[in-house]
């Protein structure tokens, strides 16, 4: 999901529309539009919850918005539980962007435009100073620079990230009982109150998607692996039945597991030395920043960026 709304934290929030504009950049180059501009919304159930925060934010930073009284947003939202106190924030663009499919097209472009592509090569050291990387097989890779991203396993290559916990989290893939399913083509939900369950609408061949941040936990991708036992769909699901109508009329369909790096601050962090830039802690939250980051960081390492701007803007406290 991208979405304008990030809470209180000012410095995401205005991060996002830079965002935007390199996710506009990268449409052309790859020649699809992996996302779909659905609208976000947060729904507000009591004083100061997420939507009133990111509605304090969006004052103050700018963003344009609109808010919906309960009426306009049980109309828009009508598969949602609304509290007497609830009022829509909705904030477009908004939405899913398809994830596997930019990945998939943005590797095809790195081909086209001749960069070798090392799939399931390992990498089990690094020298920043030198921007070298050995890999299992004991080839040694040299650069001009290097960055490193290697998400839930950044503590293996770069050890001030090895405190870092890493966080396992599942979504659950539902079909909609029938009455809702239209509304389901809506907004993507970003927050009901501050109960941490998100939604994004099943569009453009995807199906509709749960997730639930209490169901996050610590893990290891390595030990765990991606399988998903018995059950944990209704695990996921249960948690939405607070407001969501008709729960029971719903149908997990599949569970996606994935890991990510996250601790308490939830701020991203990037840190270099030498030649090399490490970017770690990237949270539920990077997809979305992903092209941005990565104008930045070249930014960076063509000497346009100072290294302590590059960490205190990937913060968000630019
Ligand atoms: C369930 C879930 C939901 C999410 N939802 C959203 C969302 O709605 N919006 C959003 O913006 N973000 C979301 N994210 C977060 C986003 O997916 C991550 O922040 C992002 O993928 C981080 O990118 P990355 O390239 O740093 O790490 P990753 O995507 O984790 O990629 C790291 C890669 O490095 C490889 N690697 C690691 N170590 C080595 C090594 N030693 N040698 C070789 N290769 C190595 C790994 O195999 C992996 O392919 C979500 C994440 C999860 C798990």
């Amino acid at each position: 999901m991208i979405r304008y709304h990030y809470g209180a934290a000012a410095g995401y929030t205005r991060m996002v529309s830079d965002a935007f504009a390199a996710w506009e950049l990268l449409w052309p180059e790859i020649g699809e539009r992996h996302f779909v501009d659905t609208g976000a919304i947060a729904i507000a159930e009591t004083d100061g919850d997420y939507a009133h925060r990111t509605l304090a934010c969006f004052r103050a930073t700018g963003v344009q918005h609109r808010v919906l009284n309960r009426a306009e947003t049980e109309a828009l939202c009508p598969q949602y539980k609304l509290r007497p106190a609830s009022f829509g924030v909705l904030a477009d663009p908004g939405g899913p962007l398809f994830a596997d499919r930019i990945v998939r097209d943005l590797a095809r472009l790195a081909e086209a435009l001749g960069v070798t592509m090392m799939p399931h090569a390992s990498v089990i050291a690094i020298d920043p100073r030198a921007a070298t990387a050995t890999l299992a097989d004991g080839q040694v890779i040299a650069g001009d620079a290097m960055v490193v991203a290697a998400g839930a396993w950044c503590g293996a290559l770069w050890p001030s990230f090895a405190d870092l916990p890493v966080m396992r989290q599942a979504l659950c893939y539902v079909e909609p009982a029938e009455a809702y399913a239209d509304a389901w083509r809506g907004p993507a939900l970003v927050a009901f109150g501050d109960n941490g369950g998100y939604t994004l609408p099943g569009v453009a061949g995807t199906q509709l998607k749960f997730g639930y941040g209490a169901h996050r936990r610590p893990g290891n991708p390595d030990e765990e692996g991606w399988q998903s036992p018995p059950g944990e769909d209704r695990q996921i699901m249960a948690g939405f039945g607070r407001f969501v109508h008709d729960i029971d009329a719903y149908t997990p369909l599949r569970v996606q597991v994935g890991y990510y790096t996250m601790d308490a601050t939830r701020e991203f962090r990037v840190e270099t030395e030498g030649r090399t830039i490490a970017i770690g802690n990237c949270d539920g939250q990077m997809f979305k920043f992903g092209p941005l980051m990565g104008e930045r960081v070249i930014a960076s390492i063509e000497g346009e960026i100072g290294a302590d701007d590059l960490k205190r803007w990937a913060a968000g406290r630019a």
